[in-house]
């Protein structure tokens, strides 16, 4: 393939990939802050500053997430993340080992109609309507880390594999689509080669591993967005027909294979909810914020409202309007919501370059909070490590702006790039192209001018 470069063609490298023990590892290093996220969070101090659940989830954990994790690793949160690990553990009876036999599970059929991601898109928008509330309080926080894990427990018992992960969790939605960007790829090195052998071991699982429990055939993998990096197939391939690649930024976005009206949505939700945030949290309207926190009940319902329909009705509708102007300027023969979800995916690096942006204002503002907290996680006194008295200190507090507004930037003149040449596949000429492109670029210049206004006033 053009422009990759496989980091698998180091054996050690693919040794450690492939030892079995890989990913329980890292989950169980993950599970461990998990509990301790919960604990704290039910038993721990009230105060957000000085609440372990708090501070590591929704600014280290976040931050690490948007700012590296993502643009860089694909799925990475995905191969370490601790929800699913109990769940899975209990299907397959062992943590480390390939226990021989079926997976312990009720096998239940997932329904068909439930197989995209809408379910993930409601999950977020959920999340997203009460986060003020839940970034505010601790022991709200928790009851949502244990709900998701509960959550995925019972579906593991249901199901097999990771159903929650591939069409429930809220945040593996967003990962999946946001890793179209990634500079990290699992692929399969040669197709034909996957297409000739028989056995197909990455699906159905050998004595060297399980299947794919993400419900993926690697031989037709063509983007990075449901494949949850667990590296089994690494393990079971026994062609030696897998590689793990970095590539450039956004490669997946031009894959015309697997676009969809759900991950469309995905793309304007997550867009309408980082500008949301931004608005809410960042903006000088501290009536906005109360609302959201829900001083009364009548001031947090208009303030849903506002949310679900700005989210599914507002943006959604402009960006159907932006699309129809595409599709007519460009002289495009083919329907409207064909058009409306290729140019979606525009928006996938322009969103995910307003998270980054939105991470960047409490990141450095408040992320001394976490060496305090590391030391004293419930509130209580504790000084584990000697840095409970560390002093809350903003870190490069004159940059942070510029940063933003370089960041932004960037990001509109990418994503209009995009956008044009996800708009040249279609159109007969270059110049057709560069006019269908232009009702798209307003499109995203107005929404970096909102994220822009929101942070620099
Ligand atoms: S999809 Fe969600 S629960 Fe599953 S591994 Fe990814 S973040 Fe964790
Ligand atoms: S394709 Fe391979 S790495 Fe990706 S989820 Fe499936 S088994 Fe895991």
């Amino acid at each position: 393939m053009q422009n990759r470069f496989e980091l698998t063609q180091y054996r050690w490298v693919k040794k450690m990939l492939q030892w079995r023990g890989f990913q329980p590892v890292l989950m169980l290093f993950t599970l461990f802050f998990f509990v301790i996220a919960i604990l704290t969070g039910f038993f721990g101090t009230p105060a957000g500053s000085h609440n372990f659940g708090i501070i590591f989830v929704w600014i280290v954990w976040w931050a690490l997430l948007m700012i590296v994790m993502v643009p860089f690793f694909a799925r990475l949160w995905c191969t370490i993340c601790p929800i699913p690990a109990p769940g899975e553990w209990l299907q397959r009876r062992s943590l480390i080992r390939r226990r021989p036999g079926k997976l312990f599970t009720l096998r239940r059929r997932w329904p068909r109609k439930f197989r995209n991601i809408w379910m993930q898109n409601f999950g977020f928008l959920a999340v997203a309507l009460f986060s003020t509330i839940i970034l505010t309080r601790p022991s709200v926080s928790a009851w949502v880390l244990l709900g998701m894990i509960l959550v995925a427990i019972i579906l593991s018992i249901l199901y097999e594999n990771r159903i929650f992960c591939r069409y429930v969790c809220p945040v593996g939605g967003f990962i999946g689509l946001y890793s179209l960007t990634s500079t990290l790829e699992l692929r399969v090195k040669d197709a034909q080669v996957c297409k000739d052998h028989k056995t197909k071991d990455c699906v159905t699982g050998n004595e060297l591993g399980y299947g794919c429990p993400w419900l993926v055939f690697p031989g037709k993998l063509e983007r990075n967005t449901y494949c949850g990096m667990c590296t089994a197939c690494l393990t079971t391939c026994t062609q030696d027909n897998i590689a793990i690649n970095l590539r450039p930024f956004g490669a997946d976005l031009l894959v015309e294979k697997g676009r969809s009206l759900d991950e469309a949505f995905k793309a304007l939700i997550m867009l309408a909810c980082a500008l949301l945030y931004s608005a809410v949290l960042l903006g000088p309207w501290g009536w906005v914020k109360d609302w959201a926190n829900m001083d009364t009940l009548p001031h947090w319902a208009m303030y849903a409202v506002a949310f679900i329909t700005i989210n599914l009705l507002a943006l959604p509708g402009i960006f159907w309007l932006t699309a129809a102007a595409t599709r007519k300027l460009a002289r495009l023969d083919i329907p409207l919501k064909k058009v409306f979800v290729d140019v979606a995916y525009s928006l996938v690096p322009m969103g995910l370059i307003g998270w980054i942006a939105f991470s960047f204002s409490f990141v450095f503002v408040n992320g001394s909070y976490a060496l305090s907290v590391l030391s004293d996680p419930f509130g209580w006194g504790w000084d584990l490590f000697g840095t409970r008295s560390f002093p809350w200190t903003p870190v490069l507090p004159d940059m942070v702006s510029g940063l933003q507004i370089l960041l932004l930037l960037a990001g509109l003149v990418y994503a209009i790039i995009i956008a044009y040449r996800i708009i040249r596949r279609r159109a007969a000429t270059d110049n057709l192209a560069w006019r269908g492109t232009l009702p798209v670029a307003g499109f995203l210049s107005a929404v970096t001018f909102t994220f822009l206004r929101l942070y620099i006033g």
